[in-house]
């Protein structure tokens, strides 16, 4: 499962002023689709709609053929998985900051979402700089690891859906570049996800929609459309 439909959806945070206006596409499970476009276009707003943070104006979000104002809260939250921006660790193993996702969690489940996202070989490390008992240095983890641990809690929940609102934006190209392609591999074919992103580092979507002002002005596939930020 998880399929996603937004048909003719119309969204304000006022009703003066639209932000999305008449938007429609539709996501196979177990797709990839990025949303592009300025600051301001409307992407952050079409994931908090997913999410029911807002409701819709007029259209429908459906999410396998159901309408998600249907769906209990509760539901759509264990449906949906989010890979924040900004990744608050603890100061504590990786193991940990990853099983924290899912208290309960099998140690093998754990180990699995973290070698899925790439990170199983610092699961015994700290995020920050420390001392170890014995007076050694432990290694500080880089942006792109802390990414990485983020992706993994999110794995470790097994959403349908996964949500990446600029998640690795923060990062040079290539470690970008590289988590989005963990994420392929390991959600291929499994789990749908919706990406908001520049366009120039967007590799591995089955189709890109470019957005602005609330508007849908170009869908395809990254070789064919033009690389504009
Ligand atoms: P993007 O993610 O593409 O940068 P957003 O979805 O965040 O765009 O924002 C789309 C438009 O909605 C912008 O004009 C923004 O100022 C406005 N907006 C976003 N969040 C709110 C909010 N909570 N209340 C009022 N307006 C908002
Ligand atoms: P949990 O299972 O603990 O509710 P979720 O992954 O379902 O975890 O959601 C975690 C939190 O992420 C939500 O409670 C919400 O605060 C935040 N969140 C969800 N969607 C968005 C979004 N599109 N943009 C920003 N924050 C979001």
């Amino acid at each position: 499962g998880g399929s996603i439909e937004f048909s003719n959806v119309t969204f304000g945070y006022s009703p003066e002023k639209l932000v999305l206006r008449n938007v429609s596409f539709t996501v196979p499970a177990g797709k990839t689709v990025a949303i592009v476009g300025p600051s301001g276009a409307g992407k952050s707003t079409i994931m908090r709609l997913l999410f029911r943070f807002y409701d819709v104006q007029t259209g429908a979000i459906l999410i396998d053929g159901q309408n998600i104002k249907l769906v209990q809260q509760q539901s759509l939250r264990q449906a949906i998985g989010v890979v924040p921006q900004d990744t608050v660790l603890f100061n504590n193993t990786i193991f940990y900051n990853i099983e924290y996702a899912k208290l309960g969690a099998s140690p093998d489940a754990v180990y699995e979402a973290a070698r899925a996202a790439d990170i199983h070989e610092k699961i015994l490390s700290f995020p920050e700089s420390y001392e170890t008992k014995v007076g050694e240095r432990g290694l500080r983890l880089s942006g792109g690891e802390k990414q990485r641990v983020a992706i993994a809690r999110t794995l470790l929940k097994a959403p349908i859906i996964v949500l990446l609102d600029e998640a690795t934006s923060a990062l040079d190209t290539h470690t970008e570049r590289n988590i989005q392609a963990a994420l392929a591999r390991v959600c291929a074919n499994r789990t749908t996800i919706i990406v908001a992103h520049r366009l120039s580092t967007i590799i591995h979507a089955d189709e890109i929609l470019v957005l602005k002002e609330g508007n849908i002005v170009e869908r395809g596939r990254h070789d064919q459309l033009v690389l504009r930020d």
